[in-house]
């Protein structure tokens, strides 16, 4: 059996990572690794950290590129990789163009296409723009679904998808996050140093990250307002802010939290770096898919700056609250974690429930006992 294994993004990148590894031990298949590197700088440091060479790199990055030439080039491209390798299993995740428009090419070339964490859905017709189209046209192309959870599995169901052909395997997020939690451990570099130096251990700190394309605008100055209220009047806590390199999202943040002394604005973290300060953090305020479901895994509430999600798992399980982008809601649930201890610690405590770490493992058997 060959497998071709194709991503773009940081996150993808991340989740895939142990996966690659899993399928690498794995001598009775042959695997190779493509990325179209949709985000450059952010994959390759990815790459490094879980020691990935990949096979075949399409290095597709250019500045200010749209979505229809980054979707009609990736699918162009992978043409070459495809009829090259000729792999049997294509392997996507999530809902990137990446994902959507690799899919698309497997699916011309005949490989059966294998789409990790499937089955993610808003209920919201199109939006979020464009994720939520890529996942449900990949889920339409899919041969065969992991799912990271039940939830997940019963949205394919809903959209007719045969039940023999989902896995509920947990998140490959959490193999990721086990992985480089030990790895951490023994890392003592000068950027970690560096971190140390800038936390301030007698504050309670409050890690915030975001990115996401409908809280462009009026929603992240809503949100940077809240944190600028919230470094004020709690002088007991210390903000960090590794800020997105979007000129959409870093005007208005360092316009409006460049000044404030517990509010240290920094560059995004490389992967291992910022689960070192995930680890040292009190709570979490983000809009990432990814760091929702790693945080609870490390006893981290966490605050979403989103009006809905695909991910209600964790919202059910208690470990997320959703605070949209109203300022006055996202100072209100702050301060409730910061000064209802009791709140805080049974949501610290509580179960994680995107998975045990076990996620790549259950897929490659999966496939393993797939007839040719
Ligand atoms: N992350 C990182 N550095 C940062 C912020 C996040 O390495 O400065 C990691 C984080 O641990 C998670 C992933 O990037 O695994 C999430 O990526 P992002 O928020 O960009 O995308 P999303 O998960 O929303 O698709």
């Amino acid at each position: 059996k060959k497998n071709l294994i194709i991503f773009g993004t940081r996150p993808e990148a991340i989740k895939m990572a142990p996966l690659v590894k899993e399928f690498l031990r794995n001598d009775q298949m042959s695997t190779k690794v493509c990325v179209t590197a949709q985000h450059r700088e952010m994959l390759d440091q990815v790459l490094d950290f879980f020691e990935i060479k990949p096979d075949y790199d399409l290095n597709l990055m250019r500045p200010n590129q749209n979505l229809y030439t980054l979707t009609a080039t990736i699918i162009t491209e992978l043409k070459a990789v495809l009829e090259d390798f000729k792999p049997d299993y294509v392997y996507v995740h999530g809902d990137t163009t990446t994902t959507m428009a690799a899919s698309i090419a497997a699916f011309y070339s005949g490989a059966k296409v294998c789409h990790i964490e499937a089955g993610l859905r808003t209920q919201n017709k199109w939006s979020p723009f464009p994720e939520e189209m890529n996942r449900q046209v990949t889920g339409r192309i899919t041969d065969f679904h992991f799912a990271p959870t039940k939830t997940a599995k019963e949205n394919l169901l809903k959209e007719n998808v045969i039940e023999d052909q989902v896995l509920v395997t947990g998140n490959t997020v959490i193999d990721a996050l086990l992985f480089s939690t030990e790895k951490v451990k023994d890392l003592n570099n000068k950027k970690i140093n560096r971190l140390k130096e800038m936390v301030d251990t007698d504050k309670k700190l409050i890690l915030v990250t975001g990115h996401r394309r409908e809280n462009h605008g009026q929603g992240f100055i809503n949100i940077c307002e809240a944190l600028k209220e919230i470094a004020v009047t709690k002088p007991d806590v210390q903000i960090i802010y590794p800020v997105h390199l979007n000129p959409k999202i870093q005007k208005p943040v360092y316009d409006l939290l460049s000044d404030i002394s517990n509010i240290k604005l920094i560059d995004p973290l490389a992967y291992p770096e910022f689960i070192w300060l995930m680890n040292q953090s009190y709570m979490i305020i983000t809009d990432s898919g990814g760091v929702q479901e790693e945080a609870p895994s490390l006893g981290k509430p966490v605050l979403v700056m989103r009006d809905t999600t695909e991910r209600p798992e964790a919202v059910e399980a208690g470990t997320v609250i959703l605070v949209g982008t109203d300022k006055e809601k996202i100072i209100q649930e702050t301060r409730s974690l910061l000064e209802d201890e009791e709140r805080y610690k049974s949501m610290s405590e509580l179960h994680n429930p995107y998975g045990d770490g076990k996620a790549c493992q259950r897929i490659v058997e999966y496939i393993k006992e797939l007839r040719e």
